[in-house]
């Protein structure tokens, strides 16, 4: 680590819902805190277009538009918001203890209390022409993005507990839903399963991979493949809705914090604090139930109370 040392109240990493709410309770408590962005900076919401679900933009928004605002409110408030990247954690197990981070691998913050707020990447499967067509009909948020697809045919893409909520969501919404699934069986829980079952305008196609999504600009159909029989087909759809998982950013805090098998922070009980006194976490990078933006701010709010709590709790 580099010798100049910055020493903070309450450092921020990741810059989503979860992280400027964080910020902006923070800042109002006096925190002086300091948020280090990560490389994709507004978080997975500037990826989407449309933002319809969070409370308080009756017209909607765009999701970068909403970011740029969470910023802004932070801001106000005094946050000091740097773009960077947290590259080596050494965490303290006192209380009371400094926690030591590098950004960037050229410069070390200690900060006595750390808001983890790194959110999650969705996955994608990394076909060429998926990549190129996303914000242009593909997408691994149902819930952000389906609307757009009204009365249309889509496809998801995945067998668990997701892609199962996902294709119901969206067979509320859409003409049709066709469900590419890779094995001859669905890893999703019965009960989710059941529900895919008897929807009527859900079709699932077992043992079938997607090949490529066809469309220059926009969405047009999709090529699959049958990997038992090798028979291909196009489908005609406008959406193409990837639902094989997420995967929460916490590299960074293995073998370091508590996680579950997947990799996702354990927070105590109803609380945002991790196993280490001083250390809280917010938003996607400890929830894969709900991944909400909306869900993501509560519980930056909380993080920042529980971080203005701690450091009270000190003296
Ligand atoms: P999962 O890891 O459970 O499932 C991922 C799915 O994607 C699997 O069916 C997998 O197929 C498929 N997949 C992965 N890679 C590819 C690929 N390259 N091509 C095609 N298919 C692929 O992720 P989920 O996001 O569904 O769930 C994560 C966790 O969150 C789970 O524990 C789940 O139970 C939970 N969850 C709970 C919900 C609820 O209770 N309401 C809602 C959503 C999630 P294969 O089966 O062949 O490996």
């Amino acid at each position: 680590m580099s010798e100049e040392i910055e020493k903070i109240k309450c450092l921020i990493i990741g810059s989503g819902p979860a992280g400027y709410t964080a910020a902006i309770y923070a800042a109002r408590a006096d925190l002086k805190p300091v948020m280090y962005t990560g490389m994709q900076m507004g978080g997975q919401l500037t990826t989407t277009t449309e933002v319809d679900n969070f409370p308080g933009y009756p017209k909607g928004t765009d999701g970068t538009a909403m970011m740029e605002d969470l910023k802004a409110q932070a801001e106000r408030f005094g946050t000091e918001v740097r773009f960077g990247l947290a590259t080596e954690v050494s965490l303290s197990h006192e209380v009371g203890g400094l926690h030591r981070v590098s950004i960037d691998g050229a410069k070390t913050l200690e900060a006595t209390t750390v808001i983890i707020a790194t959110g999650a990447t969705a996955k994608y499967l990394g076909l060429e022409s998926e990549q190129r067509l996303i914000g242009g009909g593909v997408s691994a948020c149902a819930t952000c993005d389906g609307f757009f697809y009204k009365g249309q045919d889509v496809v998801v893409i995945g067998a668990g507990d997701t892609a199962a909520e996902e294709a119901t969501y969206l067979a509320n919404i859409c003409n049709k839903v066709t469900m590419l699934v890779r094995k001859d069986y669905m890893r999703a829980s019965k009960a989710m399963q059941h529900r895919v079952d008897h929807t009527s305008n859900i079709e699932v196609l077992f043992n079938t991979e997607l090949e490529e999504v066809l469309g220059d600009q926009v969405v047009e159909g999709v090529r699959v493949f049958n990997n038992t029989t090798g028979e291909k087909q196009q489908i005609a759809v406008t959406g193409v809705f990837v639902a094989i998982g997420h995967q929460p950013n916490t590299d960074l805090f293995k073998g370091v914090l508590d996680m579950d098998d997947t990799g996702y922070l354990i927070t105590q009980g109803k609380t945002t604090k991790t196993n280490l006194p001083g250390v809280f976490a917010a938003g996607d990078v400890q929830d894969k139930e709900y991944r909400q933006a909306v869900t993501a701010a509560g519980t930056g709010c909380m993080a920042a109370l529980d971080a203005e709590r701690y450091l009270g709790s000190l003296h």
